[in-house]
């Protein structure tokens, strides 16, 4: 199959009541071949916002390309009734999927530098021209990460709890956790806030899989948003548990080298002083036992026994 490529992104020339999908060209390769990110457009003959949905700017971080993919079929079924625009992009960081990795062609770690740089190095660049074309035409935005490489994750949201709208979107999503943040971080998240877009994160799951069950939760997040956005006149879900809310959260990073045996498990609560991690030498010595600096939730943990020091442990949300 081949669809038509774009220079630049006209949500106004899109005809009302289709579906369109395009490759949109950011940048240029070293062989003057374009490098383009896949774009899914379906826009209602009805007004309403626009929505959009991105995934896999961390290259291997995949659930969310199926996610997208499950949604740009229900949305193409139901054009008829959609209000609003919906633009979906399921792979932002085309060069990095393609070679398995988390980061841009060169090395650059792409939500850590946005809103990116108009005169900027080459991340910079496609950051830039990304944000101007794609993200700056939002005025919803749900961000689709996983883990990353040798970690694992609980369903959980990154928002900005402070805005009652973003808030919203953050439980509408149904999570495991939710996690208040700022986004003051280079992230997509936060360049989008800055344009007065409200934005989410949605970390769905581990890296360079899809998981079916957590693909599926996170479909009912995003029909949640366009049921409470008057997108779709379908009905929001109810819930099957409320999310834990974590006011921060923060790594916890090993002190020694050794092997690494994480006790509490993803969404696990302990209290201050309880053993959250054993370390061992490499004959099987234990060398240290890590115990929780205060009481808090697990968000994500390490996967990777073999840690050097300064290694992550868990990721700790704290709740009160
Ligand atoms: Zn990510």
């Amino acid at each position: 199959m081949t669809y038509p490529k774009i220079n630049k992104l006209d949500l106004s020339k899109i005809e009302p009541g289709t579906t369109n999908k395009f490759f949109l060209t950011v940048v240029e390769d070293g062989l003057g071949r374009d490098i383009t990110v896949p774009i899914f457009i379906a826009k209602g003959k009805k007004s309403g916002p626009v929505l959009g949905l991105t995934a896999a700017v961390h290259g291997n971080e995949l659930n969310g390309i199926r996610v997208i993919s499950n949604l740009i079929t229900d949305i193409s079924s139901e054009i008829s009734d959609l209000a609003g625009t919906v633009v979906a992009v399921p792979i932002v960081n085309t060069p990095g999927t393609l070679q398995n990795q988390r980061e841009f062609i060169d090395g650059v770690d792409l939500n850590r530098i946005m809103p990116g740089k108009l005169n900027g190095d080459r991340s910079q660049r496609f950051a830039h021209k990304f944000m101007k074309e794609v993200i700056s035409k939002f005025q919803f935005h749900i961000d689709l990460h996983t883990a990353s490489f040798g970690r694992i994750n609980s369903l959980y949201v990154r928002a900005n709890l402070e805005d009652t709208e973003t808030k919203m979107l953050a439980q509408l999503q149904h999570p495991q956790i939710i996690v208040h943040n700022t986004g003051k971080d280079g992230s997509l998240r936060g360049a989008a806030v800055k344009k007065n877009i409200k934005s989410i994160t949605v970390e769905v799951g581990n890296p360079q899989r899809l998981q079916k069950s957590l693909i599926k939760a996170s479909v009912v997040g995003i029909h949640n948003t366009l049921s409470y956005l008057k997108m779709l006149p379908i009905e929001i879900e109810s819930h099957t548990a409320e999310p834990t809310i974590c006011q921060k959260s923060y790594w916890i990073y090993t002190e020694f080298g050794g092997i690494l045996d994480v006790l509490p498990d993803i969404t696990e609560s302990f209290k201050k002083g309880d053993k959250i991690a054993i370390q061992y030498d490499v004959f099987g010595q234990k060398i240290y036992e890590y115990s929780a600096p205060e009481d808090g939730i697990v968000i994500g943990k390490s996967t990777n026994p073999v840690s050097q020091t300064g290694s992550r442990i868990l990721h700790l949300g704290v709740v009160k």
